[in-house]
């Protein structure tokens, strides 16, 4: 179709207004957040998106401390847990929201080779090492640089974690960046390199309720994983020997809509090893490619969230270990199962597993790699 020469020119003129008012309305502000007991400065930083989203992220631990969602009313919530002040992260918690790394889920025994050197980490989760140790990168200052872009407002977050810090060989050099979008997007670009050869596996460890942070469990959500495959694990959830399981026919298969409460109490193995979901699936199609790993609906709200990802695997955390004790934001308790993670990551323990995909990044390599958490609603 071919449009008259004053059509076109309206056309132009109102899509210009739209574009102008959307760069008009997304921002991004600081505002200061308190002192780590070490006296680092830390603030807060607000990203607020041309739809009204807003997201809040502070440079400790690089922590999402809230992110509002619309639900099918327009009608926006919470939906992640956390707190208002930084007291209460620095009091501790089961990495709400955080950064992970050196490296993302456990290293069995806190042990692993690298260039024949054997190099021993915390054992901080039974007899592994969990989420990079005791001072992961959930815990440090990192150096926050608030822009806008067109894709939308950002936050590129820095820190140089030194060589030998919780037992990691190599200075390594982590970049993130979070970028809220104008098309209710979350989007998280990870980036490092390193003067030695290291491991990393990096990932966020946002626990979602799309009902709004504090209400209730997250049962009735209707969860969509885009794999065909789990990696079955030990009573201490490492992956065991032989690289994978098919999910059909089991508690593990989410490859058409099922509620997350419909079998996780099913009497299973491997649902007694995570005391719930607490596994890898392996995300369908190719590693590198960003592709969708995950859809969740909520039905009384009609929130959506889909992740899409870069990473070859997923870590579906059902809260199995929440218990009530932590008070939320809004004054409400998180008990048992009221916040999922859909951790993005590669598979726990590869640095001993050689079959698995390499987490190894070499000296002058650059390590990269993006997540997506995008939001909707539907009736
Ligand atoms: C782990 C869980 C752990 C949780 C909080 C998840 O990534 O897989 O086992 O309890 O993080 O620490």
């Amino acid at each position: 179709m071919r449009l008259t020469r004053p059509f076109s020119f309206l056309l132009s003129c109102v899509l210009f207004v739209v574009c102008l008012t959307a760069a008009q309305a997304q921002k991004i502000t600081r505002n200061d957040f308190g002192k780590t007991p070490d006296g680092e400065s830390v603030e807060l930083f607000t990203l607020t998106n041309a739809m009204g989203m807003e997201v809040k992220i502070t440079n400790y631990g690089g922590i999402v401390v809230s992110l509002t969602a619309p639900d099918r009313n327009r009608r926006f919530a919470d939906v992640v847990l956390g707190f208002n002040d930084l007291e209460s992260y620095l009091k501790g918690h089961p990495y709400f929201g955080s950064i992970i790394g050196r490296y993302g889920n456990r290293i069995a025994k806190g042990r692993f080779s690298l260039n024949g050197v054997e190099h021993k980490l915390a054992v901080n989760n039974g007899p592994n090492h969990l989420h990079g140790g005791i001072k992961g990168f959930d815990k440090v200052v990192w150096a926050a640089r608030p822009t806008t872009t067109k894709a939308g407002a950002s936050l590129s977050l820095r820190y140089v974690s030194k060589d030998g810090e919780e037992g990691y060989p190599g200075n390594l050099t982590t970049r993130v960046v979070y970028t809220l979008t104008n098309r209710n997007e979350l989007r998280i670009d990870y980036f490092a390199s390193t003067d030695k050869d290291t491991v990393v596996n990096l990932t966020n460890h946002s626990y979602f309720n799309l009902a709004g942070e504090g209400n209730g469990d997250i049962l009735n959500h209707l969860l969509t994983l885009n794999s065909n495959y789990f990696l079955p694990t030990d009573a201490t959830s490492i992956p065991v020997a032989h690289l994978r399981d098919n999910v059909r026919g089991t508690p593990f298969d989410f490859l058409m809509p099922k509620s997350i409460g419909e079998r996780i109490n099913q009497d299973n193995q491997q649902i007694k090893f995570g005391s719930g979901y607490d596994h890898t699936w392996i995300v369908n199609g190719r590693m590198g490619v960003l592709r969708q790993a995950a859809s969740v609906y909520e039905p009384t709200t009609g929130r959506v969230m889909e992740v899409w990802t870069t990473e070859p695997g997923v870590q579906f955390y059902t809260g199995n270990f929440l218990d009530g004790t932590l008070t939320g934001k809004s004054g409400k308790t998180y008990p048992r199962r009221s916040g999922f993670c859909l951790e993005t990551q590669h598979y726990p323990d590869s640095p001993n597993k050689p079959k698995f995909p390499t987490t190894t990044l070499r000296k002058g390599e650059t390590y990269k790699s993006t997540t997506i958490y995008r939001f909707s609603a539907r009736k």
